[in-house]
């Protein structure tokens, strides 16, 4: 057997959608990057908008953001962290670079206020709401932090006072978009938390649902959903399978000696008998108070179904089946019939539960096989 050679996105992005669409947006993040190195190498320092020194310095800045960023991301190293797709550091990063070039290239300083704001709304998808907050805070700071060094140390074209009410405005929109990014944070987490305690609920009630509380067994409905289940693998396979309806005998006359508890017990220690003594494949359900309905896939002869039941006689004459009152023993009576198409589910059920009727009938303690 050949493996699959992987495709060129597979080894770019990875297989695994969360880390692929991570890798996806760090990739076009590094892109942005070389796009920019090209207008500075191709345009700003040939026309000497940028000096040589200034020139080495952002491409300095740069290196991070086309060779760090992609490989940290992509090798899934940063999956475990707050932050896995590094967007904060990201989006710090670009808006680090854009700070120096507004304070030094006075050329597009208002293309350079956009791009901070387009970059924090970047975040708006995967911050979580500390680290959205965080970002668009060390955002701020770092646009102050510049203006109040403007103050001391001269900036080309720069004039401190006018640039305070331009920074303080942009500051305050930014101001505005991180606490949008931290509400729709904030949200996106209690949808999520709601999500998660949803499907907790659902296992929950399903479990509930599907399971008799006392005896663990299958519950009648998840029996009777099983049961029509089994019925449609057989008629689309051919398999055919058996099903049993068994009933404890003079079960009630154990509640009036010996106490309702200790029927309890017996009826715990009953499908405890039954699980062991069946297959693993075979089901067995609580059909009513002391009446159980088994189900076995994949049986074509009858006399399987009655060695399997036959095995469940001999066990309970030996099982202690109440603590309480060790010496007791308990029996059952089954009728038993093996599906063949085209037959309902509810004609074999109705088949089965006469046989049973005749085994009570001929003195109880007996397994019948069904009329056909
Ligand atoms: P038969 O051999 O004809 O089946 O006689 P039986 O006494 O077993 O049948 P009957 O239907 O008269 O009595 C069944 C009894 O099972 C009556 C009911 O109180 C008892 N029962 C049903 N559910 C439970 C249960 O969960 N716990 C206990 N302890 N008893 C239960
Ligand atoms: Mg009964
Ligand atoms: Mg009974």
């Amino acid at each position: 057997m050949s493996a699959s050679t992987p495709s060129w996105s597979d080894l770019l992005l990875g297989t695994e959608p969360r880390l692929r669409n991570r890798s996806l947006l760090t990739l076009l993040g590094s892109l942005v990057y070389v796009v920019w190195l090209l207008a500075l190498v191709l345009f700003a320092m040939p026309q000497q908008r940028v000096s040589p020194e200034l020139g080495r310095v952002f491409m300095v800045l740069m290196v991070p953001g086309i060779l760090l960023f992609y490989p940290l991301v992509r090798s899934g190293r940063m999956q475990n962290f707050a932050d896995p797709d590094l967007m904060s550091v990201q989006i710090l990063w670009g808006c680090l670079i854009a700070v120096v070039a507004y304070a030094t290239v006075p050329t597009g300083r208002a293309a350079l206020l956009q791009t901070m704001g387009l970059a924090l709304v970047f975040g708006f998808m995967s911050l979580s709401a500390r680290t959205a907050l965080q970002t668009g805070v060390i955002l701020i700071a770092m646009l102050m932090a510049m203006l109040a060094s403007s103050f001391v140390i001269p900036l080309p074209q720069f004039n401190p006072t006018a640039q305070t009410v331009k920074l303080l405005a942009a500051s305050f929109i930014m101001g505005l978009i991180t606490l949008q990014s931290l509400k729709f944070a904030r949200l996106r987490e209690r949808v999520l938390t709601e999500r998660r305690e949803l499907a907790a609920a659902q296992l929950a009630l399903e479990r509930v649902t599907r399971h008799d509380g006392l005896t663990g067994l299958l519950s009648r409905l998840y029996g009777q959903e099983r049961l029509e289940r089994e019925h449609q693998r057989a008629q689309f396979t051919g398999r055919t399978f058996g099903v049993v309806l068994m009933d404890l005998d003079h079960f009630k006359q154990i509640n009036d000696r010996h106490g309702h508890q200790v029927g309890d017990e017996v009826l715990v220690a009953f499908a405890q008998a039954a699980r062991e003594v069946l297959r693993d494949t075979d089901l067995i359900a609580r059909w009513g108070g002391e009446e159980f309905l088994i189900i076995l896939p994949d049986t074509h002869e009858a006399s399987k179904v009655l060695q399997a039941l036959e095995r469940l006689q001999a066990r309970l004459r030996t099982s202690v089946v109440s603590e309480t009152v060790p010496a007791l023993r308990v029996s059952f009576s089954a009728g038993y019939a093996l599906w063949s198409a085209p037959e309902d589910v509810d004609v074999l059920l109705q088949r089965a539960d006469r046989a049973l009727y005749v085994a009570k009938n001929a003195g109880r303690n007996r397994c019948v096989q069904a009329e056909p």
